[in-house]
């Protein structure tokens, strides 16, 4: 689950590290409230879960309470990557001498947590990883052995952080973050800037976490902070079906009988020249009306062009999922293209029972099913 930016720095707070004063609001009104409530500059921030906001005009600074006004107007129901602003941060405006970047997450490979912390802060860290690896200080923390004080020091050190009282502080900074990581289960918790004052005060101007949804029951309090506006509503409808369901941005919807089979029919979707619309997995064992379920999700994609429905019949026999794909496209009035790819278990008898659709298509492999599907999906109007 990911937090806003005010959530995660509502966590930072009870943690020790410093953030700026603000609040919440959802109306222009509210904003110049809590401007004069602030009493000074401000800095009014679109809360809307994916970055980037600062080049989209999502993060304003503003004089006065009437100026946070008008600001607010600007990024409320500004459209980011796809997400529209509900919701901004207003907090008091910081003067900034340097922008570092700080985060804790969790390296896979190692199996173990991950420093990363570099002067080159303020823009993206994988640029930063890219351009000046070098810059960029890297440190594991086992998690038998837990954290202690000298890996702050020789993070910080490694990072090329010279100046004591900087050191100082970003030292329990980090220690304070490995708090938090851990105590709130969290796989991401990134501070992107740590900003240093001109009068050399450190604090976290912005904060990106994400918590283990699996460990969600531990932690009522930040359980309570999911919006469930946000979610995406055809992810709540697949949910309430039992699909599997992620909705993509592309034109082909992608179905498979299994996890693994679905992530492959992306891949080779990809290879073939087409954007995946979804990901979707029937799972083991799909019978008729799972079929129709799954088929109902996904075509409520306004989006999708075409459909590739990749079947590798074991447990799951290949005529059932033929049935179910015939009853839904009867059920549902589908007119949508929809290539199919069986192979396995009843296989030839599943092919003969398509044969006859006018918007099914049968292709022998997942290669050529793959290029059939995105060759559909642009000739679709
Ligand atoms: P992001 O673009 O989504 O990562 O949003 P951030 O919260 O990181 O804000 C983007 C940029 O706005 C920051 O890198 C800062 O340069 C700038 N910014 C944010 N808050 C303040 C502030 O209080 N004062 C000043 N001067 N700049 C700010
Ligand atoms: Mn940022």
């Amino acid at each position: 689950m990911d937090l806003y930016e005010y959530q995660g720095k509502e966590l930072f707070r009870r943690y020790g590290i410093p953030v700026s004063q603000g609040s919440l609001a959802t109306a222009p009104k509210e904003v110049r409230a809590a401007a004069q409530e602030l009493g000074r500059q401000v800095v009014v921030k679109a809360q809307v879960l994916t970055g980037g906001r600062g080049k989209a005009g999502g993060v304003k600074l503003a004089d006065d309470p009437a100026d946070a006004e008008a600001k607010a107007r600007d990024i409320l129901g500004l459209d980011i990557s796809g997400h529209v602003v509900h919701k901004v941060w207003v907090e008091s405006a910081s003067e900034i001498a340097k922008e570092y970047y700080l985060s804790i997450t969790f390296d896979r490979g190692i199996k173990r947590p991950l420093f990363m912390l570099t002067r080159e802060g303020g823009i993206e860290i994988e640029q930063v990883a890219e351009e000046k690896p070098e810059a960029l200080a890297r440190l594991h923390v086992d998690p038998l052995e837990g954290f202690h004080p000298y890996q702050a020091r020789r993070l910080v050190y490694g990072a090329g952080i010279d100046d004591p009282n900087e050191q100082k502080q970003i030292v329990a900074i980090v220690e304070s973050l490995y708090r938090c990581f851990v105590e709130c289960d969290a796989m991401l918790c990134e501070i992107n800037p740590l900003i240093v004052t001109p009068e050399g005060e450190v604090k976290a101007l912005d904060s990106k976490v994400t918590v283990d949804d699996s460990a969600l029951f531990r932690h009522p309090d930040i359980a309570e902070m999911r919006d469930v506006e946000a979610v995406d509503p055809l992810e709540t409808f697949a949910a309430e079906k039992g699909v599997t369901y992620v909705k993509l941005d592309g034109e082909v919807g992608i179905l498979g009988n299994g996890a693994g089979l679905a992530m492959s029919t992306v891949d080779v979707v990809v290879v073939a020249g087409g954007r995946p619309a979804n990901f979707c997995d029937l799972g083991g064992g799909g019978n008729a009306q799972k079929v129709v379920d799954t088929l109902e999700v996904i075509t409520r994609d306004e989006q999708m062009r075409s459909i590739l429905f990749n079947v590798f019949g074991g447990i799951t026999r290949c005529d059932e999922v033929a049935r179910g794909i015939l009853s839904a496209v009867g059920q549902l009035g589908l007119e949508l293209p929809i290539v199919v790819r069986f192979d396995g278990t009843n296989a030839d008898e599943a092919r003969r029972l398509l044969e006859d659709s006018p918007i099914l298509h049968v292709e022998p492999t997942m290669l050529e099913a793959a290029h059939r599907a995105v060759e559909l999906a642009e000739e679709a109007p």
